[in-house]
């Protein structure tokens, strides 16, 4: 008898944000995690993901089923096991995100069973992965920005920021302008300013405002600045703005992502391992996107893409995002530390080196 998948656990958390926080199409007040624990021969992998506690009916109604019993060591068939066990349930959301946090779980589980760390088990092109400090949301008054700004730049040394824009669906660019030049004087001329629109300009709103962000703030990225749906509205924003045009984070499937790069809709990709499909998918669409000469960042989740992103060469960057730091800090142990503006491996322990704090995070479960 070979080893096998013995169980999954799955439970969802809620925590609540430090502050109100919005950006140009939303606004929310909490994180849902949801978590997963892989089990075989009494060694424990663990995945997550952000999503709706819904995820984790997912992963015990129609994942579970289709991995236990099988081969932790066969990743690539327990992968597709999973795609295809939601067939009729739409892949799309809240399944890839499921699929995603089992996924992560299972590579975690096979180097925990190999006794080695992920970093070593996928290969390592670097040994720590730069990162760029994310928040900046459209509800912080200026004093809880700079706060927020001075704080990369003097605790995680980071060279890169990222604020959020198109507030109230595009309909205050005026503000928009006063927090881009605000956020400029605060970390200086050298330090690089993304903007994030979350898809709330039109497309040639996008390319007004982008062009005076352009002029007045010196932006190096302007992340969606229309909907991320709209890929011929992305790529006549990047052929007109001389900005990093990026979108990518709501793909779950190397096909989205695969269409997008062929409609030449963005100059960096953004891929998110708790969405897209979990580290499988993540390398498979690194991969689509060298084949373009173009480089990929990952879109949140710091901690685990620590991982894979340290095990491809065409990675920009990792988001340092404000709320799934704290949350992540809350809820697993081992979380890979961040400083002189890079995130660091965690190589002295067996998977990507984080378990989930059971205890601590009971008060929070919601399902
Ligand atoms: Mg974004």
């Amino acid at each position: 008898m070979g080893t096998t998948v013995t169980g999954l656990d799955v439970a969802a958390y809620r925590v609540s944000t430090d502050h109100p926080e919005a950006d140009g199409t939303l606004a929310w007040s909490s994180t849902t995690v949801v978590a997963v624990e892989a089990h075989a021969e009494g060694t424990t992998g663990t995945g997550w993901t952000y999503s709706s506690a819904a995820a984790a009916e997912v992963v015990r109604g129609e994942l579970a089923p289709s991995v236990v019993g099988a081969d932790p060591m066969d990743i690539p068939a327990l992968h597709e096991r999973l795609l295809r066990s939601v067939r009729n349930l739409g892949r799309a959301g809240i399944a890839a995100a499921a699929i995603s946090a089992v996924d992560i779980a299972l590579w975690d589980l096979k180097a925990r069973l190999l006794d080695m760390s992920l970093p070593a088990l996928f290969g390592r092109f670097r040994d720590a992965v730069p990162v760029y400090g994310s928040g900046g949301f459209t509800t912080y008054d200026d004093a809880t920005t700079t706060a927020q700004l001075e704080h990369w730049i003097a605790d995680d040394g980071v060279t890169q920021v990222k604020i959020k824009v198109g507030e109230s669906w595009g309909m205050r660019p005026d503000r928009d302008l006063h927090r881009v030049a605000l956020a400029r004087r605060v970390i200086g001329a050298e330090r690089q300013l993304f903007v994030d629109a979350n898809g709330a300009y039109g497309a040639h709103q996008a390319v007004r405002v982008g062009r005076r962000m352009l002029d007045e703030g010196g932006i190096s990225w302007f992340e969606e600045p229309v909907s991320s749906d709209d890929l011929a509205g992305l790529r006549a924003v990047r052929n007109q703005l001389p900005v990093d045009v990026a979108a990518g984070e709501y793909g779950d499937h190397e096909s989205y992502f695969e269409r997008m790069l062929a409609a030449e809709a963005v100059d960096c990709l953004q891929i998110d391992v708790t969405r897209c499909g979990g580290y499988t998918s993540w390398l498979h669409t690194a991969a689509l996107a060298a084949a373009r000469n173009i480089e990929v960042s990952a879109h949140c989740a710091p901690h685990l893409h620590a991982p894979v992103c340290a095990a491809v060469p065409n990675v920009r960057h990792i988001e340092l995002f404000h709320d799934h730091r704290r949350v992540d800090a809350l809820l697993f142990a081992g979380t890979p530390a961040v400083s002189a503006g890079h995130i660091g491996m965690v190589l002295d322990l067996p998977g990507h080196g984080m378990t989930l704090k059971r205890a601590d995070a009971e008060s929070h479960r919601v399902a």
